[in-house]
């Protein structure tokens, strides 16, 4: 059966960097006979220039036609002063609410031939792989009521509300319980149950489903030590699962440890793990044109989807060993280059992970 995927890659840098994940793709189409089929479309600035919006109804029927999408980044300094209400931004923020897109995997990654990169010792952060699973669609960021009246004493106040439902909490815990068994099969709530009773409600609920995951070891941690931990020792976590602002602060910190936003990749799926795809950096207006991105983010989101939508850890292996390999061989695009480096533009490291790729096939071939 064929799949489809959605090429969504937006502005800036993202028209370069999409292009090699789906040079690494087309490989393992043909490879491993995927039957992936490719369908473009504007999102962000791009389609605001063509249609006036940056999420046009042709993006929406695509999307919504496909079995995954693959996003590369939204937004610019061209498009900075229009109306909130239709700058790039607001289309990524359509897509996610449109499709239902309730769960954020953010893995943090350090591979040791950039532990230098981290803030961190090496010896503290070398080799991380964890994964941080955040809630999207639910929380404080969405709860009702919410914003600033007017007190009997004239002084203005602010408000919102952390709501949680049953069902809400449990569809995301399923999801992290998942995600842990195709990992480490260890899994950290993280949450703060001894203030909040939405997060005590939290921690119940997440216990409860826990019970149907026994190859899973299940543990708590408050959000304050959770942050603590990550500094300190980020190693212990194999996955973590949490709400979406505890998520929002703690995917950022973890990314950070491993200091190279030209590396990290995410997903954002639904209740039938169709996803959208995307590195986790912007657009980098900066450097847009030049040709010297990282597409490193983007190719392990694709390796992501690979896993996560099409259950295909196979294919996800490989386009992550060639990377691997890539690093080993010293290849570095500019924003982790050191000295003694080969340094390569965006389309070379697309290629030198495409030969990656050739190379196992080739080695299979002969073994
Ligand atoms: P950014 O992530 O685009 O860039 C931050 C810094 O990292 C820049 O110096 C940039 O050159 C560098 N960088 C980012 N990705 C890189 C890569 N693949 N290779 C090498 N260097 C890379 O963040 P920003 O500058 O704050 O935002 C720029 C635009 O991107 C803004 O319009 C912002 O709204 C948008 N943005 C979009 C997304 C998204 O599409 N998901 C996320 C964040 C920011």
């Amino acid at each position: 059966m064929t799949i489809k995927i959605a090429v969504l890659p937006g502005d800036g840098i993202g028209t370069e960097i999409v292009a090699e994940a789906i040079k690494v793709l087309e490989f393992l189409n043909a490879d491993m006979a995927l039957d992936l089929v490719f369908e473009s479309g504007l999102i962000g600035g791009a389609a605001y220039d063509a249609y006036g919006t940056p999420f046009p109804q042709q993006t929406l029927a695509l999307t919504k036609d496909a079995d995954a999408i693959l996003l590369g980044a939204v937004g610019g300094y061209k498009w900075e002063s229009l109306d909130i209400s239709v700058r790039p931004e607001k289309g990524l923020l359509g897509l996610r609410s449109e499709l239902q897109l309730f769960a954020n995997l953010r893995p943090a990654i350090l591979y040791p031939q950039l532990a230098d990169a981290s803030s961190l010792k090496p010896e503290i952060v070398s080799g991380l792989d964890m994964m941080i699973v955040r809630e999207l669609t639910g929380g404080i960021y969405f709860g009702q009521p919410r914003g600033v009246r007017l007190l009997e004493n004239g002084e203005k106040q602010g408000y919102n509300t952390l709501v949680y439902s049953e069902s809400e909490i449990r569809r995301i815990a399923h999801c992290a319980f998942q995600i842990a068994q195709k990992r480490n099969r260890r899994l950290c709530s993280v949450d703060k149950a001894n203030v909040l009773e939405c997060t005590e409600l939290w921690r119940q609920v997440v216990t409860e489903i826990g019970k149907q995951y026994p190859d899973v070891e299940l543990s708590h941690m408050y959000v304050d030590n959770a942050a603590m931990q990550l500094v300190r020792a980020p190693k212990q976590f194999d996955v973590i699962v949490t709400t979406n602002m505890f998520g929002d602060i703690l995917s950022d910190t973890a990314a950070m440890l491993t200091g190279s936003i030209g590396m990290l990749p995410s997903a954002s799926l639904d209740a039938n793990n169709k996803g959208m795809y995307e590195p986790i950096h912007g657009s980098a207006p900066d450097i847009a044109g030049k040709g010297i991105a990282n597409p490193l983010a983007t190719i392990l989101s694709a390796a992501m989807m690979l896993r996560y939508t099409f259950n295909r850890s196979d294919a996800a292996e490989r386009i992550e060993k060639a990377v691997n390999d890539a690093l080993d061989a010293n290849i570095r695009t500019a924003d982790i280059y050191s000295d003694g480096m080969q340094k390569v533009g965006t389309a070379q490291m697309g290629d030198a992970v495409v030969s990656g790729l050739k190379w196992v096939s080739a080695a299979k071939e002969v073994g």
